[in-house]
């Protein structure tokens, strides 16, 4: 009987063993570290994912090395934010060695209508303010096309490029469709959770005006009813010149707002200082653009934030 049933055990062991392996595991490789987090969680045990993007490099600074060629040539599929903030990825994969099977997915496409096309103006009276200064010729490799790519700091968003994610796995590699489709759900049905969540959580807050160290949050904003006032660096990349710190000090104490957001991987002093300047305070939103890549960094990250948020706009 115990012999029989072992005897079975390996007839059935032999043959999900032959229905797995023969095929390669599908290699997705992906540029920022939340389109990982996103991808992992579609991914499963299915899929290999792997991360461009060192841990302690954004993806501004980031340079692509020759080594990083490798990984490129070895991805089946390779998943990028598009909007300007990746554009190294897409001049690797027109110079690298190509695949002739690999899928380069952008994973914001079809947001096109519902993005924004300005910079953050600063939020001033508009009886005083010249609204031409609204669109500085800017340099920055973020808006190469002119769109704020930041989509991903709003989850709903994210529901959408997740979308993306599933149906492009599934063209891959239709094997193993069901797994994407099923993880892909639950996924989104995490997503949509933090959405309610931070809609309930902010709901009550009286105190929505924001500034920001660099333009990442105003697809955040506009979802959650933030009124982002105006942001520290007026050309990203670029330390701002003292008038454009007098005008947003002048709109911080016109507008009242009280708290002032720098990010992690920035170096505060400056915020510091105008914050004591202004007796405001001063707290830590992290716009995701850095850090270790994992399943959790997308969810946890934005919960960090509400958290921050929470108490700081109290
Ligand atoms: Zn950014």
């Amino acid at each position: 009987m115990n012999g029989h049933r072992s005897h079975l055990l390996a007839l059935l062991l032999g043959l999900l063993a032959v229905l797995r392996s023969p095929a390669a595991e599908v290699r997705v490789l992906t540029t920022l570290p939340v389109i990982y987090s996103w991808a992992a969680n579609v991914a499963g045990d299915a899929a290999t994912v792997e991360s461009l993007l060192p841990a302690n490099v954004g993806p501004h600074d980031f340079q692509f090395r020759p080594s990083d060629l490798r990984k490129l040539a070895a991805a089946d599929v390779v998943l990028m934010n598009g909007l300007g903030v990746d554009t190294w990825l897409t001049r690797a994969v027109t110079r690298g060695a190509s695949k002739p099977s690999r899928r380069v997915i952008t994973v914001t496409d079809g947001l096109q209508q519902q993005l924004i096309h300005h910079l953050t103006p600063l939020a001033m009276d508009s009886k005083t303010s010249g609204s031409k200064k609204s669109h500085p010729d800017h340099s920055h490799d973020h808006g190469e096309d002119d769109a704020n790519p930041h989509v991903w700091l709003d989850p709903v968003f994210a529901q959408h490029c997740v979308s993306n994610i599933v149906q492009a796995l599934c063209q891959a590699d239709p094997t193993h469709a069901e797994g994407y489709n099923r993880r892909g759900a639950s996924y989104l049905q995490e997503l949509d959770q933090l959405d309610t969540q931070i809609r309930s959580s902010l709901k009550g807050l009286t105190n929505r005006k924001i500034v920001t160290f660099h333009d990442a949050f105003p697809y955040f904003c506009r979802r959650y009813d933030l009124e982002l006032v105006g942001v520290v660096e007026e050309v990203p990349s670029v330390d701002p010149s003292p008038k454009y710190l007098a005008q947003l000090s002048q709109a911080i104490r016109k507008q009242q707002v009280r708290m002032i957001f720098s990010e992690p991987q920035f170096h505060p002093r400056l915020i510091q200082r105008l914050a004591s300047d202004l007796s405001i305070g001063v707290a830590e939103l992290d716009v995701l653009e850095t850090g270790s890549a994992s399943r959790t960094f997308y969810i946890d990250g934005l919960r960090r934030n509400l958290r921050t948020l929470e108490s700081a706009l109290r």
